[in-house]
């Protein structure tokens, strides 16, 4: 094919202004869900604006179905209640949950990734929160350091939002782009994973106790077995018989990039039948099938804002306490490593494990000398969702400013959950008192967010 290097002139047009709101809040993950809800519960208007079918991100799109612990690392703490624990009990409700031991600081819900994208519906229209589904944010329109309205783009072309505030709980940083913001990538950006359902797997255990996934899929003697990686997998309650498992890796994503993104859907979707092949050419007296693939590449990172605060490792591993915390967890440093195998995991009591590949054991040793007294949970600031150069503008999710180490325990969801309660509640009071914000008082914050639910440590 030709590389098309011209380009065309767009000519200018008019676009209708179809909605006039406080809010806008741009990514529907339970992020950019529980932003929309914990404003329309402090009285805003919101319009919730998510590119696929439904809401839930990560959690229900790329079937990522397991949330970390809402105890400290003793078990002795509870460090995260607010909205994450109120879409819990919804689904426990529903018999969509199940639960490990509050001392399992690594795993402690899983769930059926429909069950929440229903529950996300309900919670949404429940709080009149306009959704628009299908509907992607193209462009913004920003006028100095206030964003003021956002170009959205669906089945009925091309539209507009007229807002006073955004949260931008895209994972991508989409509204800051849009905006001209400064942006930062990772040097290495962390690998993205297909999940991929597979059938089966309990007969391959039943009749070959020492079936290993992990040997099967990266077993460096056999050609067709994928390069060295890390795989884990989950059972989704209620659905007896099905494995999720997470054993891809598509390296040098740039999910910014759209020919880039398109190339790691397919090159994931690839590795994901090279799974079910390697472990059917294995045992091919059981019938192994795969049996769902999600609607989006599983995504652990791809660019950060710029924000009046970088969270860093050494904050996170330290349990530092802010003036400003507005989320609490205990999840370990987890680093899957862009361009090789293994992972990386470092933990609050000292202790690292690296593994360099699904077929090794892990190798423990220490990131810090033995202390007296560990943390045993840490925080993340408000600042670090503040965007230094727009006023009005808030990130949440998986975008917010951290140093790699740092967002290796803060990327997952009951954290990201916490932001976007938090990015919500602050747009709500910055609105409230006619402030930036950057301005917003982190007492009152904390405060409010305590009042409604949110544990503030
Ligand atoms: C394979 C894998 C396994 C993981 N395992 C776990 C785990 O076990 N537990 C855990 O807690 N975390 C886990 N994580 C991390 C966690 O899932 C993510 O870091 C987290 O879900 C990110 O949330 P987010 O809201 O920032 O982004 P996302 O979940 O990516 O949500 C962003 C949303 O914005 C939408 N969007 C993007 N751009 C636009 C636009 N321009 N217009 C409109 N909508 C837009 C997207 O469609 C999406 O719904 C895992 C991640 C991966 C990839």
């Amino acid at each position: 094919m030709i590389a098309v290097m011209s380009t065309i002139r767009e000519p200018a047009r008019d676009i209708p202004v179809i909605a006039d709101c406080d809010l806008v809040v741009v990514g529907g993950s339970c992020t950019g869900v529980f932003a929309a809800v914990a404003a329309a519960r402090l009285g805003l208007s919101v319009c919730l604006v998510e590119q696929f079918n439904q809401f839930g991100g990560t959690a229900t799109a790329s079937m990522v179905c397991v949330w970390h612990a809402l105890w400290d690392t003793a078990g002795k703490i509870e460090i995260t209640a607010g909205l994450t624990r109120e879409v819990l009990e919804r689904l426990r409700r529903r018999g969509a949950l199940y639960e490990t031991e509050r001392t399992n600081p690594h795993l402690q819900f899983g769930f059926v990734p429909a069950e929440l994208a229903c529950e996300l519906d309900v919670l949404v229209l429940e709080h009149r929160i306009r959704p628009f589904l299908h509907t992607r944010v193209a462009a913004v329109v920003r006028d100095g350091r206030t964003v003021s309205a956002v170009v959205i783009e669906d089945k009925s072309g091309r539209r507009a939002i007229r807002t006073r505030a955004v949260v931008d709980a895209s994972g991508d940083a989409d509204v800051l782009r849009h905006a001209g913001h400064a942006l930062h990538r990772h040097a290495k950006v962390q690998p993205a994973t297909t999940a991929v359902m597979v059938s089966g797997l309990d007969e391959v255990r039943r009749a070959d106790p020492g079936f290993n996934l992990g040997k099967t899929i990266f077993d460096p003697a056999n050609p067709q077995a994928l390069r060295r990686g890390f795989v884990w997998g989950s059972r989704v309650p209620g659905v007896p018989g099905q494995d999720l498992i997470f054993g891809t890796r598509v390296h040098d994503l740039d999910a910014c990039d759209a020919d880039s993104l398109t190339r790691a859907e397919i090159e994931g979707r690839n590795q994901a039948r090279r799974i079910i092949d390697l472990v059917r050419a294995k045992h091919p007296e059981h019938p192994v099938a795969m049996t769902a693939l999600p609607a989006r590449i599983g995504l652990r990172e791809s660019c950060h804002a710029h924000c009046l605060h970088q969270l860093t490792e050494a904050e996170v591993l330290d349990g530092v306490r802010f003036p400003d915390a507005i989320a609490n967890s205990c999840y370990r440093v987890d680093i899957h490593p862009q361009g090789g195998g293994g992972i990386i995991f470092r933990y609050l009591d000292g202790r690292e494990m690296r593994q360099d590949a699904a077929d090794q054991a892990g190798v423990w040793g220490r990131w810090r000398a033995e202390q007296a007294v560990d943390p045993t949970y840490y925080q993340v600031p408000y600042r670090s969702l503040v965007p230094r150069d727009l006023d009005n503008v808030l990130v949440a999710g998986r975008c917010l400013d951290a140093d790699p180490g740092a967002f290796g325990a803060v990327r997952v969801m009951v954290v990201c959950n916490q932001m976007g309660e938090a990015a919500g509640t602050a747009a709500a009071l910055a609105l409230r008192g006619g402030s930036t914000m950057a301005a917003v008082d982190p007492q009152l914050l904390r405060r409010t967010l305590a009042e409604r639910g949110a544990i503030m440590l």
